[in-house]
């Protein structure tokens, strides 16, 4: 009988052709065939270099390479969940294809999950590696976030991390196609433990996620999990709405008592501006959900699939 436990590493490749070879290479120096079945799930996110062909040429030894090719680039979370359709493992670990998710932590994973948890977070403990800006803007996220939603989305935390097969089950039956990762999986909950670890530098290319992917990132993530800035304008306006009673009670005193007089074009003005500009911020953070509602209605599967190809390890049937 086959007791042996099989771990999946989900792997997104977006551009990474400087990447592949290095990052399979230590996967192969991490991984224990002895104490487990190993299969890496690469995903090629739509790449425009030689990623998949690169992926392709490999023929590593003592894991299974399960080559996902996706018809486009989908972006990151699709690309994830994509790999996480197609992991079959009982553990599986998503990790980014540029090491700053270092391998050498898997061994410390397993043991947690050996020992009963359903989720290891990997915490980033020490970020230096990421610049001030990047590192006070998640910050401020993390803040906002928790803050708003009635998910808590652990700090300091990305999507690597080990996940009980009956995790990964309930992330993936969920029928949503904007998928937040970090969000869904914290939803999904289980028995949680974390470990921390130092984010090293990337490796080779440069970071995917500019300023204003990340600003989007943000937003989604938010909007995904809270409806607390919908309904935020509900008390803005009860709150304007009061001061405009007041302010309007003074001046038909102060025009029965003094009589009227004309000047005021500047107050005039500056509440008016004031005013529809409020407004518009209300109907843009109305617009943002109502655009998510329109996208999400119409079911599109968050990811197309073009080819699935497997080689390598001992597992070939
Ligand atoms: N990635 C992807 N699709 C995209 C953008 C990124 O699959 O559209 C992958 C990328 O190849 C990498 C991971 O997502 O494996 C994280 O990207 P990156 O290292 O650029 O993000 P950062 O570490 O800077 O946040
Ligand atoms: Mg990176």
């Amino acid at each position: 009988m086959n007791t042996r436990r099989r771990i999946s590493l989900v792997i997104p490749f977006y551009n990474e052709e400087l990447n592949v070879d290095n990052t399979l290479a230590a996967i192969a120096r991490v991984v224990d065939p002895q104490r487990y079945d190993w299969e890496l799930v690469a995903i090629n996110d739509g790449s425009r270099d030689a990623t998949l062909a690169k992926l392709q040429a490999a023929s590593p030894s003592n894991f299974e390479l399960i080559v996902v090719d996706l018809s486009r680039n989908f972006g990151k979370e699709a690309a994830l969940s994509a790999g996480l359709s197609q992991a079959s493992g009982d553990a599986i670990i998503p990790l980014d294809a540029d090491l700053q998710d270092p391998p050498e932590m898997i061994a410390a994973m397993l043991e947690k999950w050996e020992q009963g948890f359903e989720v290891v977070l990997a915490r980033r403990a020490d970020r230096s590696s990421d610049g001030f800006l990047k590192r006070q803007s998640a910050a401020g996220f993390y803040r906002v976030m928790n803050r708003l939603s009635e998910v808590k989305i652990p700090d300091n935390v990305g999507d690597f991390r080990l996940m009980d097969r009956c995790v990964v089950e309930v992330v993936s039956s969920l029928p949503e196609n904007r998928r937040f990762m970090k969000g869904l999986f914290a939803w999904a909950g289980f028995r949680t433990t974390s470990i921390d670890y130092a984010r090293p530098e990337r490796e080779f290319g440069e970071t995917k996620f500019s300023g204003w992917k990340l600003w989007n990132l943000a937003v989604e993530g938010i909007t995904s999990f809270s409806i607390a800035p919908l309904k935020i304008w509900t008390y803005i306006g009860v709150f304007v709405a009061l001061m405009s009673f007041g302010y309007g009670s003074f001046i038909i005193l102060r025009t029965a008592i003094q009589g009227v007089d004309v000047p005021g074009y500047a107050s005039l003005l500056t509440v008016v501006l004031f005013m529809s500009g409020l407004q518009l911020i209300g109907l843009g953070v109305i617009g943002e959900y109502l655009g998510r509602v329109y996208l999400e209605s119409k079911r599109r599967p968050p990811f197309v699939i073009r080819s699935v190809q497997q080689r390598g390890g001992k597992a070939a049937e």
